[in-house]
């Protein structure tokens, strides 16, 4: 930034800070303004708040946006999914004969003992997990 960009920049915003309007865009108006203008707040403040903004202009529009930074890191290598499920049933696969309870009728029917299923083919009605990564504490002595 050149020093009268940078003195101009300084001007405009120390107007906003401590006049609370624009800078007037003649030395004539700027004169006029300065006799009836009362400042809004005190000249420290004003000063901080010209030196926090010239610096946040200066510094954090420069910084470039890391488009690998997505707060969302790829896990896909080193999270992976070890564990798996198995299904199995307790029960036997048998013939069931049943009262109906509406028509009162004897209906037959086949399924698994354990948890009355009738498809024979089912996952399993009591899920295991398999988990590869886990240690086995178990040994043999
Ligand atoms: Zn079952």
């Amino acid at each position: 930034m050149e020093k009268v960009e940078d003195d101009l920049l300084r001007q405009k915003l120390f107007w906003e800070a401590y006049y609370g309007v624009a800078v007037p865009a003649t030395d004539e108006d700027r004169d006029k303004a300065l006799k009836s203008l009362k400042p809004v707040t005190t000249i420290e403040k004003a000063n901080a708040i010209v030196h926090r903004k010239l610096w946040e202009i200066r510094n954090i529009k420069k910084e470039e946006t890391d488009p690998q930074l997505t707060l969302k890191p790829d896990l896909s290598k080193t999270c992976t999914k070890t564990k798996t499920f198995k299904y199995h049933h307790t029960g036997v696969w048998m013939h069931f004969e049943f009262k109906d309870k509406d028509s009162g009728k004897i209906k037959s029917e086949d399924g698994w003992s354990c948890c009355m299923n009738i498809d024979k083919e089912s996952d399993g009605c009591v899920k295991t997990v398999v988990d590869k990564e886990r240690w086995i504490l178990s040994s043999y002595t």
